[in-house]
């Protein structure tokens, strides 16, 4: 563990600094000022204005996506996502316990239950072959969907989450999904400037969901997008985002339990104006990889770099350690010296809240979770 010093001084190298380096901070360099006062002088702060149409267009020609929803955050995304391909009561969600606990509890608000299944060692998101492995052994196609013969509810949806920005193999995974009826919707909260053999990620299930939270690629303090290519999903998401009010002029009638999460109008204005740098940030984060490979090349530690047929955001670097020990020494260390890195999230069904769900072995999964650091990943 001889390179803890050569690291911490790369690191301060390319952050030109001598302070804390943190793991990744917003940078607000473009016209985020300009905006926000455009939005206090308009008096348009709230839930109505110009910047939410805006940012939603932005969205939509940046991804492909046939529309997007800008909503209050991520998780919230998710959740209306959930709700809008089928997902109810009862049913069971197929995901990843490898990820951020948002993935998770957004299928709990929708009072259904996630069974977590393994992920790919080489993708460190949802594997096709566990889905399959898992279908195939306890699911049963019936009129009305896709049932769990062992448990007899339905299988109402399928959520992979394209890790640190690295797509999962969707093609495959998508493909089993279409065989047994159940609509994916994917986490594509890290994934945004990622890309699955040329499309973006996010738009390729039935929809897809991003987050803006100020630790993520571009962040608007708090705030989430809903995508998709199917129009109709994307109008009721609207609809169901802003409390499902018919439109009038002055009367209020709501005719579904709707939600309030629509972005403010203050928050869409700063995701506009990251939306404008987003190219430039992505562009200096894979330069930023580049040094990374180059760092490890020599040093005995792997550092993740993106699979063929795909383009990777590397929005949180990250790098795989021979063993926990080591994973242990690494952090302790580089924390120590004032530089931030982070083991990977503990496996969702090790939480209080998810330990009695269903899970199939979880090898990968726990093998990443020993292993994988995050390492400081800002743009510069
Ligand atoms: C950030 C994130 C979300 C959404 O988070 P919000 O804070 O609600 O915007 C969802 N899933 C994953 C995997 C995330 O990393």
């Amino acid at each position: 563990m001889d390179y803890i010093n050569k690291f911490t001084s790369f690191v301060r190298e390319q952050y030109c600094s001598e302070d804390f380096i943190p793991l990744h901070e917003p940078r607000f360099r473009g016209n985020e000022k300009a905006y926000l006062l455009d939005t206090i002088d308009s008096t348009f702060v709230s839930s109505v204005g110009a910047y939410v149409d805006d940012f939603e267009c932005k969205m939509e020609s940046y991804t492909g996506a046939t529309k997007a929803v800008a909503v209050v955050n991520g998780t919230a995304a998710l959740q209306v996502a959930l709700r809008l391909v089928g997902v109810s009561k009862g049913d069971e969600v197929i995901t990843q316990a490898l990820s951020f606990i948002a993935t998770a509890n957004a299928i709990s608000y929708n009072n259904a239950i996630p069974v977590f299944l393994d992920v790919d060692l080489d993708t460190m998101g949802l594997s096709p072959d566990a889905v399959r492995k898992f279908l195939e052994s306890y699911a049963e196609l019936r009129d009305d969907g896709c049932y769990n013969k062992s448990t007899g509810n339905r299988i109402s949806a399928c959520v992979p989450m394209h890790t640190f920005g690295f797509p999962v193999h969707l093609d495959e995974l998508i493909t089993i999904c279409n065989k047994w009826k159940i609509p994916v919707v994917e986490d594509a909260a890290e994934s945004l400037g990622s890309y699955y053999k040329g499309r973006h990620t996010g738009t390729i299930g039935q929809a897809g969901c991003f987050s803006f939270n100020g630790n993520k690629t571009i962040t608007c303090g708090g705030g989430g997008a809903l995508v998709t290519n199917d129009l109709n999903l994307g109008t009721k998401a609207k609809y169901l985002t802003t409390t499902a009010k018919r439109p009038h002029p002055y009367e209020f009638f709501h005719d579904e339990l709707g939600y309030n999460y629509r972005m403010p109008n203050l928050n869409a204005a700063l995701a506009c104006a990251q939306m404008e740098m987003l190219e430039s940030f992505l562009a200096d984060k894979r330069q930023l990889a580049t040094e990374y490979i180059d760092f490890f090349k020599s040093i005995d530690v792997t550092f993740r770099t993106e699979l063929n047929d795909t383009k990777a955001n590397y929005w949180l670097m990250c790098i795989e350690m021979n063993d926990r020990q080591e994973r242990d020494y690494f952090l302790k260390e580089t924390n120590e010296k004032g530089i931030m890195t982070r083991p990977i999230w503990t496996l969702t069904y090790k939480l209080p809240m998810y330990q009695h769900c269903y899970r199939d072995e979880q090898v990968n999964a726990e093998f990443l979770e020993q292993r994988i650091v995050n390492i400081p990943s800002s743009v510069r």
